[in-house]
């Protein structure tokens, strides 16, 4: 093995991943006296949160009557009863009091002409329990997420929160049933650094980069969910992977959803506005899900746009240059650049796009991680959390709602914070770590770094890729499903036949990029097969072979585990079908229109 140059580090948290759940986390900690260390492999204002769009979704009334109970049924229902009802209790009760922090630390929020933060309408958010669209989702333009990852990055500057920017994290180090903190590679110099830490907090985003066309940033590979399958540990509804309707034809960039919840609309060839037919009540605003499958069926009925006819139209050009430079301006500016269309005069070509992960780490509502047994399917693993889009509350259940997940990593990122100083005492002595403990992440490294096979990381990138985009798509059937496990499990195989040509420690972005495949392939395993062993439609889980939601059978957690031989194990945890207090009841399940 190299001579690998290693620094040791004593905190009493650290977390990985600087995006909203990461920052959220970070100064939350930093602020109630706990030593915390934030690792990042990008710049923390550089991660994908920056990215989004639309809004955050909070039931502040500013535009008319609504209540955190409204947006508690909503959720509840956009996750098909996979949610955890406690999870979402907190979430949308907690939703409040988190958007008037965001202001209060220097979010610039949109205004209603009473200086009120303006609110537009979102798909699935309804008021009065499904009766009509209500406007829930705080705004700052259409560049929500930049203004909140920089205003959480301010306040983490505020508390002196010590970043390690440009450090790979690689894996986790485990001792005795329990996580004892990270190992991480530095960009840079090429050193080792191991962080000793009481806790642990995973914050390391989705996996969209799994899929052909997505909407996520290329550094969303998946890294947290691969070091907890590699530290022997499940991931959770990992089959449930949102498309967004509106990515841009050919670049898979996003068109918000607030496009459509300020008016615009998709047509089909015929110029027919076809959302009225599946979705008669919510229309262009029913849920994800439901707009994605419609637009599926459309294309695949001979009747998408184009000289392929493989896409649909989305029109903004009604709502007027003055509108949509005001409330649309950055979308306006993509569809210019990755299309060519100035959307003040023409639709844009839009197609289904991989958007959002439901599935991730299974935690509580406190942001630990889950390590369920058959006894107890609610079993902590001490010393880790995870919260944000890698993490699996499960809030999102079987499909999340637009604007649900800039709440998320706020709420849960804060609830991260708020439970570690219970269970860490600032300044707590470390005991030494096993001579072996940074073995796994050290010979993982090595092993990549002197790879000499015969296929590039991109080659076999591509491969996982396509076989994804193709086989666990819009709609799924048991022969594209179990043709998805064959192809992802030969795929993975072939990551020990991997070719790195840099055998260098510093910047080597050729290492990097393999680590994070090896990441995704834990992600796209667990996916596939737990896809194919769902035998229902459920949200984003959608099969021509078993049309209907089977509460009976199917009302409960994927969990699933991947070995070093790439086979994946199947268990099962139940929803919780309780809430958290009693100012509100356990929603009953019923049939999902909108
Ligand atoms: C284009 C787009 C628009 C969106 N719009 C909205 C919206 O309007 N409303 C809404 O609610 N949601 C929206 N979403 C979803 C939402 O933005 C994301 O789910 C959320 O921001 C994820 O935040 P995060 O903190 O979990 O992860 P990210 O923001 O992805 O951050 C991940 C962090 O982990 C770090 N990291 C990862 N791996 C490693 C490693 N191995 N070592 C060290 N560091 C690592 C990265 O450096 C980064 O800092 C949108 C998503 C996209 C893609």
């Amino acid at each position: 093995m190299a001579a690998f140059e290693i620094i040791d580090h004593e905190y009493d948290a650290v977390v990985v991943g600087a995006g909203g759940a990461g920052l959220r986390a970070t100064f939350g900690m930093v602020q109630a006296g706990l030593r915390t260390a934030c690792v990042t492999k990008v710049f923390p204002t550089r991660s994908h949160t920056v990215a989004a769009q639309g809004g955050i979704g909070a039931a502040l009334g500013n535009m008319a009557e609504d209540s955190w109970q409204w947006h508690m049924y909503d959720t509840v229902k956009g996750s098909d009863w996979l949610g955890d009802q406690d999870a979402i209790e907190y979430m949308c009760r907690e939703a409040i009091p988190a958007v008037y922090e965001l202001e209060h630390q220097g979010v610039p929020f949109s205004r209603t002409k009473d200086g009120k933060i303006y609110q537009r309408p979102f798909g699935g958010h309804m008021r009065n329990f499904g009766e009509a669209p209500v406007q829930r989702a705080c705004a700052a333009a259409d560049r929500t997420g930049h203004a909140i990852l920089h205003t959480l990055y301010s306040q983490s500057l505020r508390y002196k929160a010590e970043f390690f920017v440009e450090y790979v994290a690689i894996d986790l180090i485990i001792e005795d049933g329990e996580c004892r903190g990270v190992v991480a590679w530095c960009l840079e110099d090429g050193k080792i650094h191991r962080f000793k830490a009481h806790n642990t907090v995973l914050a390391t985003g989705g996996y969209g980069r799994a899929y052909f066309s997505c909407t996520s940033a290329h550094t969303c590979t998946g890294d947290g969910n691969g070091m907890v399958t590699r530290a022997g540990l499940a991931l959770q509804d990992m089959e449930f992977v949102q498309f967004h309707p509106t990515g841009i034809y050919g670049s898979g960039c996003l068109i918000t959803e607030g496009a459509r919840g300020e008016g615009g609309y998709l047509t089909n060839s015929q110029g027919e506005r076809f959302m009225e037919r599946y979705a008669p009540n919510a229309k262009d605003l029913a849920s994800r899900d439901v707009v994605s499958r419609a637009m599926t069926i459309e294309i695949r009925e001979g009747r998408g746009v184009g000289p392929g006819k493989d896409h649909i139209h989305l029109h903004l050009e009604h709502l007027g240059a003055d509108v949509l430079h005001a409330q649309l301006p950055g979308i306006t500016e993509t569809a210019k650049i990755f299309s060519g269309v100035d959307a003040t005069k023409d639709p844009i070509p839009v197609l289904p796009t991989v958007h959002y992960n439901m599935g991730g780490i299974p935690t509580n509502y406190r942001a630990e991680v889950l390590a369920p047994t058959k006894d107890d399917p609610d079993r902590v693993f001490p010393g880790l959390m995870a919260v944000g889009e890698c993490g699996c509350v499960s809030v999102h259940g079987a499909n999340r709602l637009g604007t649900n997940s800039l709440l998320d990593i706020v709420v849960f990122g804060r609830a991260a914070a708020i439970r570690a100083t219970e269970l860490v005492k600032p300044g707590t002595k470390h005991r030494p770590l096993r001579k072996d403990a940074d073995e796994m992440a050290l010979s993982r490294l090595e092993r990549l770094r002197t790879a000499n096979g015969s296929r590039l990381t991109s080659e076999i990138r591509m491969d996982l890729q396509k076989a994804m985009q193709r086989d666990a798509a819009v709609f799924r059937t048991e022969e594209s499903l179990q043709e998805g496990c064959k192809a992802v499990t030969a795929i993975a195989g072939q990551m020990k036949d991997i070719k790195l040509v840099d055998r260098s420690l510093v910047y080597n972005t050729d290492l990097a990029e393999a680590l994070e495949l090896e990441n995704l392939m834990a992600c796209a395993l667990t996916t596939i097969h737990g896809a194919e062993a769902r035998k229902e439609s459920r949200g984003a889980h959608a099969r021509e072979d078993f049309p209907k939601r089977d509460d009976a059978n199917w009302m409960k957690h994927t969990l699933a585990k991947v070995d070093e031989n790439n086979k994946v194990t199947l268990d099962y945890r139940p929803v919780h079908t309780y809430t958290l207090t009693d100012e509100v009841s356990y929603i009953e399940p019923q049939e999902r229109v909108y």
